[in-house]
Formats: structure tokens, sequence, C-alpha cells
């Protein structure tokens, strides 16, 4: 059915459809003849009255407005900010349930984007032990007007208070819900945020608004590594610098945890931090995580898994897929700051590894230093360009290859160059089973899957991370 014959649908309520399983983008969908309709909030088995919000080309999308009956793998959410915050929307789901759906995504990819239409082993997929607090950094957002819900609006009572320092509504740069409490990061993460938004309305120290585009308090982030141990980075306007220095010194005073201070200065319209220079205000300069006793440095901008517990999970599973005897010349793909490098480095002959972000390849170089590693060499670029048979003349041809590419999965040309390294096993993490999947088609010419197993990185939202072993042929 074409978009313009399904836009009479619109508003329409369509009565009594079971919910019939889970899209990849984490919503539910249903079946109305031979349409799909996705919502949000859904769980399989779930019988409901759905009233169509858009009619798209391929199908449609609509908002649960009733139950008649619901379904037995729900539970109740957690969260106040549940069904507003765009962050754990399947809370509604039982965490079993959730696993479910993540270890049928990976295998569906597997086999249906992959053809893999032969047997190979598949470990079960591994449940984060935390599945609440497990994430080691957050950016909140303050705003001098917050969105307001539905209840509060209806309620009709005035409303004072207007700021609020939390996340942006789904799909509204320009909304921000106020949060009380989040779940996602270890205390005192809300005990900090919660004392920041308090010392900045006692002190008339201006929120961010979003239509004039001025007021100097803009984002915060936290971070915190397993020692329990905070680095809080503010990023405000330029100028007022009485005021910025009176919350940075009430952060620094206030809270024990945070051992480390940094500010940025953002003039700019958009909120992106890419492209800002970190300040040091006070404490240390880095976060260190350890692992088997390896170091790693975090500072203000580094990439660090966000779930440090479950991402060792992840790098053991990846070693031992790896199957090192201390001879392999490996290569790291995507290494960021050479996590994984350190992590397999003293099982392995030699580690290269390749990233394009020259900070996260100055930071990989440290990391190794600080763990005196000597057998470790990095090279900065862009995978496509870097990873040609000059290079792997000049550093080896690797045994082992361990990928860990963006969600958009490898460029045609790695996986080129990969074919030609002849190496004997690939290890290939992603955070995207089907950009995964469509690169194991592309080489499967050469390689096979041995051994799959999928990680839950992130309890309570549809992102799964999904571990395999390819072998050459
Ligand atoms: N393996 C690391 C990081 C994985 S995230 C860890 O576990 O910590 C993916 C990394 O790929 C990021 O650091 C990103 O900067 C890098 N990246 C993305 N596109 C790239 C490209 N075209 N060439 C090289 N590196 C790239």
């Amino acid at each position: 059915m074409s978009r313009s014959n399904k836009r009479h649908l619109f508003n329409k309520v369509i009565e009594n459809v079971t919910i019939a399983g889970v899209a990849a983008e984490g919503k539910a969908i249903a079946r109305h003849n031979d349409m799909v309709i996705f919502v949000n909030y859904g769980a399989p088995g779930d019988v409901v009255d759905i009233q169509i919000k858009k009619t798209r080309r391929r199908h449609l999308e609509g908002e649960i407005i009733k139950f008649h009956k619901k379904s037995a793998s729900r539970t109740e959410p957690f969260c106040e900010h549940f069904g507003i915050c765009g962050g754990c929307k399947w809370q509604h789901l039982s965490y079993e349930e959730q696993l479910k759906y993540k270890q049928k995504q990976v295998t569906d990819s597997i086999e249906r984007i992959g053809k893999v239409n032969y047997p190979f082993e598949l470990i079960p997929i591994l449940g984060s032990q935390q599945t609440q607090f497990y994430r080691n950094k957050l950016e909140y957002t303050f705003a001098s007007r917050r969105w307001l819900t539905p209840d509060e609006i209806q309620g009709g009572e005035e409303i004072s208070n207007l700021e609020a320092l939390g996340y942006h509504i789904p799909g509204f740069y320009d909304k921000v819900l106020d949060i009380k409490k989040c779940w996602l990061q270890p205390e005192p993460s809300n005990h900090i945020r919660l004392g920041i938004k308090e010392f900045a309305i006692k002190n008339h120290i201006d929120f961010y608004d979003f239509r004039t585009k001025t007021g100097l308090l803009r984002n915060i982030i936290i971070r915190n590594n397993e020692k329990g141990e905070f680095m809080l980075i503010l990023v405000l306007f330029s100028g007022e610098e009485e005021k910025r220095e009176s919350i940075l010194k009430y952060i620094q005073k206030s809270f024990p945890e945070v051992i480390s201070v940094y500010y940025m200065l953002n003039d700019k319209q958009n909120s992106s931090i890419a492209d800002l220079e970190p300040v040091h205000f006070a404490g240390t300069f880095y976060l260190t995580e350890e692992m088997e006793g390896l170091q790693f440095r975090i500072g203000p901008k580094s990439f660090y898994q966000t779930n440090s517990r479950q991402a060792y999970e992840l790098y053991k599973i990846a070693r031992e897929f790896a199957r090192l005897t201390g001879k392999e010349l490996v290569y790291d793909l995507y290494t960021g700051t050479g996590t994984i490098a350190n992590f397999v480095a003293r099982q392995a002959r030699k580690v290269v590894g390749i990233e394009y972000i020259e900070e996260a390849v100055s930071h990989a170089r440290e990391n190794s230093r600080l763990n005196k590693l000597d057998n470790l060499v990095f090279a900065a670029g862009d995978m496509a360009k870097v990873l040609t048979p000059e290079f792997m003349e000049q550093h080896g041809k690797p045994d082992v290859i361990i990928t860990d590419p963006p969600r958009a999965g490898m460029h045609p040309d790695v996986l080129k160059q990969i074919i030609a390294s002849e190496a004997e096993k690939i290890v290939y993490v992603s955070c995207n089973p089907a950009t995964q999947a469509r690169d194991i088609e592309i080489l499967s010419g050469s390689y096979k899957v041995k051994k799959v197993q999928a990680v839950d990185m992130f309890p309570h939202t549809q992102h799964v991370e999904s571990v395999v072993l390819l072998e050459k042929i």
C-alpha cells in the first residue's frame, strides 16, 4: 500500500491489535491487515488499541491508547521518568525478556543479513550483572524552562521553578526534561546534579535559554570510575568569570568524591563538545580505570566504554575468541584509546592499533607506557587509508585481527584489505548486529563464522553488542 492511500488512517484508532514482536530499533511491532505498525512501550503479547500518528511509505507509527490485555512479559518500570525520558525505554519488559530480544536480534541478523546457513557455536547472550547504575558517564543539559509533563499542564496549577537540569526529550533538541533521579550512574551522581542545580538557582546563575540563546550554564558531564572517583566537566558560555568561578569552586568543595574538575567554554549555537578545549580547574587531570592490573587513563574527552564492568566481560570474550598463544601479530582496528590492544598485548607477540582520532591514539600510547608494555604500536588515520598492503608490509601481516568499528560497520576497502591480509582469525566486536552481519556476508568468500556471543552492555535499552569469531576457510 502506498503512502498516499494510507493517509486516511492518520489519527484513526485501530482496536484490539496484538503486539507481535520487537523491532531492531527497539519499538514494538503490531500488524493490521498487511501493514506494520511501530509503537513505543509495547510488549509482545499485549492486546491494545493503537492510534495512528504517522503514515510512512512502508509502515505506520502509532501510540498505544488503551490496553485490553497486558503481556505476561511486562514488569513495572522502576523510574519515575519512564515514558517521557528517552533513556531506558525497555523498562516495561522483564530483563529476561529484554535479553531474549537482544539475542534474537543478533542471531536473526547473522542468519538473514549475513546469510550464514551453516552451523556455528552460539554462546548464549551474557547479561549485565548490574542492570541499574551501570554507566560511568552521563551528560546533562541546563535549560531555563523545563519540559512540562501532560499531568502538570492538565493540573492547571501555577508552576514555579522552571529551571531544568536533565535530558533532552527524544526528537527535540530544545526541550529538556528535569531529572529528579536517574538510575544509570552510581551515586553521588544524582546528588551532585541536584546540588549543582540548587546552587545555581540560589546564586542566580542563569540556565541556558534555548529561545534567546543566552544563560551561562549549558551542560554538565559527570564521569566516574570503578573506585567511585568522579570527574566533573562544566560547559558554559564565556564571560561572567565570577559566577563561573563560584560554581566551579562549589563543585570542587562540596563533593569529596569529585577528584577532578574541568570546564569548557561554548559560545556556539550547538552543544557539541567535540571541538571544545577542556580547561583544567582543580584536582587530578585524569580518572584511572583498572582491569587485571592494567591502567587506563580517562581524560575529559576520552572515549571509554560506558559500562566498565561489562566492557571487561566483553574484552574477555574477544580475547577468548582470539585464543592467543604469545606468538601472534594482532591488529586491533578502531582501537580508540587502545583498550583492547592493551588488554590482549600480554598474550601476543605484537599488537598494532589503528584509530582515526589523534588524541585517542596519543592516549593509547600513554596507556601502554603506563602499563609498561613495549609490544604495541599505534597508527592514526582513516582505516580505509591506513590499512593498505604497504602498511602490512611495514608492520607485518596479522595472524589475528580484532575489529570494533562504529555503528556504520566497516568500509568496503577495509574489508578488502582484511581479506588480503590472510589473517587466520577475525574477532569482530560490534555495537550494530545489522552492519556486522552485512560485513560478514562480504567476508564470506574467505571467512566462516565459528562462534557468536551477544553481550548486553546497556540494560533497558534496545542496544546490543555482538562478538563473532571468523576463521579463514
Ligand atoms: N575498541 C575501542 C573503541 C571502539 S569505538 C574500545 O573498546 O574502547 C570505535 C572507534 O573507531 C572510535 O574510537 C572511533 O574514533 C574509531 N573510528 C571510527 N571511524 C573510523 C575510521 N574510519 N577510521 C579509523 N577509526 C575510526
